[in-house]
């Protein structure tokens, strides 16, 4: 496995927005699979004059305990396995800036609840700094390598990777593992076969829906393409060490490749599911209001319900 830490970046304040893992080559006609750390990097809290938010720089939400652990694993594995694999680790905390956002959601001014003082007044000069070097050329590496697989004959299959906590406010998340989709349930229906009764609770669209969030950066990197994605939550009590985290990824390694090979994940869509604008305008917002009451919010029980989910129409 090689790592590229050299990220080059032109701003001084911002340096190295990620680093970079590959192990194997790429193969005409063969599988490929890019990993996204989107929340791996603790960088830049003292930025954001984290230290006045009273929280823990190692906790929750600052960044997704043991996904990097979990991310470098599976690139071990799925890679020794003789599957191509490339992996991108976000350095940033996502309180800096949040690339699993679109651009305008993307500073977070309010961690559940608590204030982050360099956002809530954050100026347009400031944001835009963070997006051009951050936020940018994360998206721009991901597309880049989308493109190198393409280029090769590759078959790209793209996986999000992060983690939760069990007890989210007042709401206790018994799931271990969470497949999750935006609207193309190919990889993540076949995900949730290969696995679910395999020894882990693994749920569907869950510990939240997936659907509601508007531009994550798996939605970026495959929407327009089509590509079949899987975005997976693991439960971070289950790879706060690194030996947890590698064991989590061993399972779910294998997991991959067998849904990856699934003929149909790579059956033609026309079109992914629309976005339900309304229902997923403050989506987390209300999702963290529900936990606190300790409900789950969850498709249906909302007024604003935007009606049946599509599932993705074949050619
Ligand atoms: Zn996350």
């Amino acid at each position: 496995m090689s790592e590229n830490k050299a990220i080059q970046s032109q701003d001084d304040v911002f340096p190295d927005p990620f680093y970079t893992l590959e192990n194997g080559k790429i193969q005409a006609g063969k599988l490929a699979v890019i990993i996204l750390g989107d929340h791996t990097g603790t960088k830049g809290l003292d930025h954001i004059k984290f230290h006045e938010t009273g929280m823990d720089s190692g906790e929750h939400y600052v960044y997704d305990i043991g996904s990097e652990d979990v991310v470098k694993a599976l690139t071990d594995y799925i890679g020794g396995a003789g599957v191509y694999t490339w992996s991108i680790c976000n350095n940033y905390s996502r309180l800096l800036i949040e690339t699993n956002r679109s651009e305008a959601q993307c500073i977070t001014t309010h961690a559940e609840g608590v204030p982050i003082p360099s956002n809530v007044d954050i100026t347009d000069e400031e944001k835009q700094r963070r997006i051009d070097a951050i936020y940018k050329p994360y998206d721009a590496a991901v597309q880049a390598q989308i493109k190198k697989v393409l280029d090769a004959g590759g078959i790209p299959v793209v996986v999000a990777l992060h983690s939760f906590t069990k007890r989210f406010a007042n709401l206790d998340r018994p799931e271990e593992i969470g497949v999750m989709n935006f609207g193309d349930k190919r990889m993540s229906k076949a995900m949730w076969l290969v696995s679910h009764s395999l020894g882990y609770r693994v749920e569907m669209d869950k510990p939240y829906d997936g659907r509601f969030v508007v531009d994550a950066a798996l939605r970026r990197a495959t929407e327009e393409l089509l590509l079949p994605n899987v975005f997976l939550e693991v439960r971070n009590d289950l790879i706060d060490t690194p030996e947890k985290a590698d064991l989590i990824a061993a399972f779910l390694s294998g997991r991959i490749i067998d849904a990856a090979r699934d003929p149909s994940v790579h059956a033609p869509i026309s079109s992914v599911t629309p976005t339900y604008t309304e229902f997923s305008a403050d989506y987390f917002g209300r999702y963290f209001e529900a936990a606190c009451r300790g409900e789950r919010l969850e498709y249906g029980c909302c007024k604003c319900d935007p009606g049946p989910l599509l599932l993705p129409e074949k050619k």
